[in-house]
């Protein structure tokens, strides 16, 4: 997207201030590629990116990683209740590798209860893989509830609901460059509902 459209999005009164700027994004990627490559020598490096929000995230981390490394895609519908996450997931498509022996990297966009992941690292455990870990770009700790060990984290973050850079509201600002807090007196009643059903 040009930077004359995003900014014409941003106008358009959803959207509040930058929170990550897409240069503030490349630097963090970079670093975490820096310690990804250091962590994995030798190792048998699979990443798996939970679709949709992740994908952007997982490209342009890969690019940073000076390794041999192979990806794979999963796709979770997340149940909530009022609105919430419950950590009752469904897997609407499953890897397509197995993962058994291998060095699970999970790529998440964003980790907020922590219960979606959590279903994850069980399901994913269950499976043999040498190691399991998670590189989240975004952690909101305040609102965790599982107890999870997450081992690369992009940026930590507050209250606000965000969009960008894969992250969505109502399926659209996925392609926007930086990160954005939402004007949340727009959107207010959808946030909790959108939590739940956007997986
Ligand atoms: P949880 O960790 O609560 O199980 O759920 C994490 C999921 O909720 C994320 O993968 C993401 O889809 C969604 N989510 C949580 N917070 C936000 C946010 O601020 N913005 C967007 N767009 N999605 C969010």
């Amino acid at each position: 997207m040009s930077e004359q459209t995003e900014k014409e999005i941003i106008k358009s009164s959803i959207l509040g201030k930058v929170l990550f700027s897409s240069s503030d994004i490349k630097d963090r990627i970079s670093e975490l590629g820096k310690e990804i490559t250091q962590d994995y020598k030798y190792k048998n490096l699979l990443l798996v990116s939970i679709l949709r929000g992740g994908v952007i995230f997982l490209s342009d981390l890969i690019k940073e990683i000076d390794l041999p490394l192979s990806i794979d895609f999963m796709s979770i519908s997340a149940y909530g209740i009022n609105g919430t996450s419950t950590g009752v997931v469904r897997i609407t498509k499953d890897l397509d590798e197995s993962i058994e022996g291998k060095d699970v990297l999970i790529v998440e966009d964003i980790i907020d209860t922590g219960l979606t992941i959590s279903y994850l690292l069980r399901n994913l455990k269950s499976r043999f893989p040498n190691s399991l870990e998670i590189c989240t770009l975004l952690d909101r700790d305040i609102r965790r509830i599982a107890d999870i060990n997450i081992k690369y984290i992009g940026f930590k973050i507050g209250e606000k609901y965000i969009v960008g850079y894969g992250l969505d509201y109502k399926q659209k600002f996925r392609n926007l460059q930086s990160i954005y807090e939402l004007k949340l007196d727009t959107v207010k009643k959808d946030i909790e509902f959108l939590k739940s059903e956007q997986l």
